[in-house]
């Protein structure tokens, strides 16, 4: 077989498998922020505590996966990307209880993400540091992905998932930059890149007083500039995310289901930027140039 073929499908499957993964990982942190919350004197509010009370929140990664609403520790068989949501018709073996879309679109969307990295990845992977730049995207995604759903669903992007990706993003840019010979051009990239999509994003949340961003936002901005590492990337990716952003919101907003006061979250919206500008930005931009200079 085909060579291509095969690791198009070795991406897939890894895309289902970390979409799963996420799944879980979203609600137990949930859980465990609750109880942190709840330690420190917060005020958990009652339909927050039942949506978890059924998880243990020991640690993140030792427990087992248990149903949210009966408790019933799942197998194996439960926890099959795609295969089990649909053989279960998407309910519980156990309670029978709605396990809900975002498990399976989560799985599909992460498949998605793994495969689109695999097929459109715009660099070639001839050096140890270019492979190591394409794992920590991968690796980036998985992350990104959790606070992509904690966001949607919760308004907040947690500090537990945020730090270890700002982590990752130094290590990517000292990957990027040792690649680019530490030249001045390329830690200009940076800086810029940091200045546009964290920097902004700081402004706003000082001149708002916080009202029109959350701090999270700022973090989360820093994570995709040291990700990109490159400064029109960063303003395309700032761009797309408000882009995307009108197209989402603006109908929402026209028929009256969206008003002032309506939390929108950012996380998602600077996540899908930074996906679409780090995948197809080079391409994106390279078009936009013959668009407003004309073909020579
Ligand atoms: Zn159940």
């Amino acid at each position: 077989m085909d060579n291509t073929i095969l690791y198009t499908i070795v991406a897939g499957l890894a895309g289902l498998v970390s979409g799963s993964f996420v799944g879980a990982s979203v609600w137990r942190l949930r859980a465990r922020q609750l109880s942190t919350d709840k330690k420190n004197g917060e005020k958990v509010l009652k339909k927050d505590a039942r949506q978890v009370e059924k998880l243990p929140i020991k640690s993140v990664k030792a427990d087992r996966s248990v149903c949210l609403h009966c408790g019933h520790q799942l197998q194996w068989y439960d926890l099959l990307p795609i295969v089990s949501w649909v053989s279960l018709g998407g309910k519980c073996r156990y309670c029978k209880a709605k396990i809900g879309w975002t498990e399976p679109a989560l799985e599909i969307g992460m498949a998605i993400f793994f495969v689109a990295s695999y097929v459109f990845w715009p660099y070639p992977l001839d050096s140890s540091f270019a492979v190591l730049h394409f794992a920590i995207w991968l690796v980036a995604g998985v992350g990104l992905a959790t606070l992509f759903v904690y966001d949607m669903r919760w308004y907040l992007l947690p500090n537990k998932v945020v730090f270890p990706l700002i982590g990752l993003g130094l290590l990517n840019t000292f990957v990027v930059l040792a690649d680019r010979q530490f030249s001045l051009a390329a830690i200009a990239d940076v800086v810029y890149s940091c200045a546009i999509l964290s920097g902004l994003y700081y402004l706003i949340y000082v001149i708002s007083k916080h009202q029109w961003v959350g701090f999270g936002d700022v973090k989360l901005g820093l994570v995709l500039a040291l990700l990109l590492v490159d400064f029109r990337l960063s303003v395309l990716a700032l761009f797309l995310a408000n882009l995307v952003g009108t197209i989402v919101y603006l109908p929402l907003i026209v028929r009256g289901r969206i008003k002032g006061q309506t939390h929108i979250p950012f996380g998602p919206l600077l996540i899908t930027g930074w996906f679409i500008s780090g995948l197809f930005g080079a391409n994106i931009i390279a078009w936009y140039m013959t668009i407003t200079l004309g073909t020579i």
